[in-house]
């Protein structure tokens, strides 16, 4: 047990999980009275030391929304995540392996400078701990495991594994895809398994990505190349998220590198040349997972706690945010009329902000998959053609982009 732990075991609210939505909630509320505990399996003082090293990139990366890159520049985060790096990109190129449709996004449609910014995660908690550990009603706790949680009277009661209890009016659970808070709670979720696996790399390639996102929709599942950070090396990166059947993942992870980076270079159609190097490779396997309600009394769920969903859009990271932000304004309008922050009423106004949202966007990532995985001949002529209908007409292509920028949230 943490000194900081023996001195503050009460406090107003407990976030577990430290990760980008947890770290972000914590940060949205603190320039409040309340008093805040942060709480995480992992050593928080680690995630403070990430520095970028040239030509080496972290494996997980996100593709951070226009609404996203707002939501940091009021926490004050987004300047870190720029001095450290980041790539911005400005067109995205989308086409179907089997047919000749194909869809192009432009910023310059949409009047703005870039449709986002490709970050790796570990620049993006750097950037958000530079800011946290520097505030006054926020207290850090690192490599501590939850064992239980129980209610009772006006509080939330988060027992650790050495049987000491931390109390709070709200717990929230930030703990991400598999969160204990979530089964120990006993919130329902409803979840299935999208038959495919996400291998995860960095590639060095011939030709330069020009800030251009490119994806190819296979009868395998779908391939994107995310441009990385240009430094002055004149070496060029990306980011590979390739998500397939798990056979087909099995038979990708035990091939070599060089095998590797030519069935990658013959799936990607050689866009951007030779596939010169790959870095080490992860395979996850991909649920959708969504809860049945996001809160209760005294506890709320938000980002990868509440709903995982495919990478394809790289949506996943940026509905999280949203949750953040939206239960940080609940909280602080709560707390200025001298609510309890942990009363349902006060979360269900999170809940109905968030879970249309959410779920609007499931549903349409679970459409896209399916309708690449067709195989009957009509639906993919159907698919093609439509493609290529959408790439003309502009003013679909705008909303499409709106949407996927999160500028029409409102939030
Ligand atoms: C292959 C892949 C590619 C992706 N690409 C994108 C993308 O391009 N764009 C995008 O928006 N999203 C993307 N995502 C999704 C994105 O990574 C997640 O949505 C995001 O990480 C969720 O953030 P989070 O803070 O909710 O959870 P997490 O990032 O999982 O953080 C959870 C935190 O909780 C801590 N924790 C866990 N269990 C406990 C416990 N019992 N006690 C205490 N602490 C605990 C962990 O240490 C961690 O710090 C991708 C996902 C995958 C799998």
């Amino acid at each position: 047990m943490s000194d900081a732990v023996k001195k503050a075991l009460d406090y107003d609210l407990i976030i577990t999980g430290g990760g980008m939505v947890g770290a972000s909630l914590a940060l949205a509320l603190k320039d409040t009275s309340l008093r805040i505990a942060v709480l995480d399996s992992q050593d928080l003082t680690k995630v403070q030391q990430f520095h970028p090293h040239p030509g080496e990139f972290e494996p997980r990366v996100s593709a951070i929304t226009h609404a996203s890159q707002c939501f940091f520049e009021e926490l004050g985060v987004w300047s870190g995540v720029l001095s450290r790096r980041c790539s911005p990109y400005s067109k995205m190129h989308v086409w179907d392996a089997d047919g000749t449709g194909f869809i192009d996004f432009s910023a310059q449609e949409v009047h703005a400078q870039a449709l986002g910014h490709i970050v790796e995660n570990a620049v993006l908690l750097a950037a958000l701990y530079d800011q946290l550990g520097a505030v006054s009603n926020v207290t850090l706790l690192s490599n501590i495991t939850l064992s239980g949680v129980d209610k009772g009277g006006d509080q939330v009661n988060v027992i650790l594994e050495d049987e000491r209890r931390i109390s709070a009016r709200l717990l929230v659970a930030a703990d991400g895809a598999n969160s204990r808070v979530r089964t120990m709670a006993g919130f329902n979720t409803k979840e299935w398994d999208y038959e495919h696996h996400a291998i995860v790399t960095t590639v060095r390639t011939q030709l330069p990505h020009q800030q251009t996102a490119i994806q190819r929709f296979m009868d395998e599942g779908v391939l994107a190349f995310l441009p990385l950070h240009e430094d002055d090396s004149a070496q060029q990166y990306c980011s590979i998220v390739w998500s397939v059947l798990p056979d087909f993942a099995d038979r990708l992870m035990a091939k070599s590198d060089a095998e590797f980076a030519l069935a990658l270079q013959g799936a990607i159609e050689s866009r951007l040349g030779k596939i010169e190097h790959v870095a080490q490779r992860f395979s996850f396997p991909l649920r959708q997972r969504h809860a049945s309600d996001y809160v209760q009394e005294h506890i709320a769920l938000i980002g990868d706690a509440a709903h995982t969903i495919h990478p394809l859009a790289g949506q996943g990271v940026n509905l999280g945010l949203l949750d953040a932000k939206v239960l940080a304004q609940e909280i602080r309008r709560a707390h200025e009329r001298q609510l309890s922050i942990g009363d349902l009423r006060v979360l269900k106004r999170y809940q109905r902000a968030r879970k249309g949202h959410n779920l609007g966007m499931m549903w349409v990532m679970e459409g896209f998959k399916r309708l690449f995985a067709e195989q009957v001949l009509p639906i993919r002529w159907l698919r093609n053609v439509g493609m290529s209908g959408l790439n003309q007409s502009d003013m679909l292509k705008r909303q499409i982009m709106r949407t996927a920028m999160g500028i029409d949230e409102g939030v």
